[in-house]
């Protein structure tokens, strides 16, 4: 699929990595219609319960991802963000480290989680996130990004999880 409205931004957020703004896609509302139907007919519109977004960027796609299908919506947060008692998964970043948080009773036993979020990276993010559905009862059924950056291997990391991406740069 072609991603129209991404924007490459040099140097964000430090020196060395080009940040992949799809900003301008979501505000475009054809476009956002097409990612969002893109991804219900990869998976079906029956094939999950409950859409988990990773904030903040994946909130936006996870709740019209939800909406379409009649499925539930569950927010993966940056620590310190939930209200009630939470799980808690740390993975490395390229400098230092970064935590993730799901309330414990997120979802229901067994319930079928699609996992989404804008850009896969070196999958680090992915892998907290989708740790931490798994340990809130929740079984994941796929994890999928509107971009994947194929050179850093995230993918790989995530092995044997199966990624979807719209698109792979
Ligand atoms: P990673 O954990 O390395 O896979 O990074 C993925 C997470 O960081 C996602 O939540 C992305 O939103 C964000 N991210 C990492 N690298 C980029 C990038 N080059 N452009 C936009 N977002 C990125």
């Amino acid at each position: 699929m072609v991603l129209g409205g991404t924007v490459d931004v040099p140097d964000f957020p430090k020196p060395g990595i080009v940040f992949k703004d799809l900003m301008p896609l979501f505000a475009d509302g054809a476009a956002f219609r097409r990612v969002v139907d893109g991804i219900v007919e990869h998976y079906g519109p029956g094939g999950f319960d409950v859409v988990a977004g990773v904030e903040a960027r994946g909130f936006v796609v996870a709740a019209a991802v939800a909406y379409a299908t009649g499925a539930g919506v569950v927010p993966v947060r940056k620590a310190g963000k939930l209200p009630r008692k939470a799980l808690a998964a740390t993975y490395e970043l390229e400098y230092g480290e970064a935590t993730l948080e799901v309330h414990e009773d997120a979802f229901i036993a067994g319930q079928r989680v699609l996992v989404v979020d804008d850009v896969l990276a070196t999958g680090g993010t992915a892998g907290a996130a989708l740790d931490l559905v798994e340990r809130a009862g929740g079984t994941v059924i796929g994890f999928t990004v509107l971009m994947e950056l194929g050179f850093l291997k995230g993918r790989e990391r995530l092995s044997p999880r199966t990624v979807h991406a719209l698109l792979t740069v």
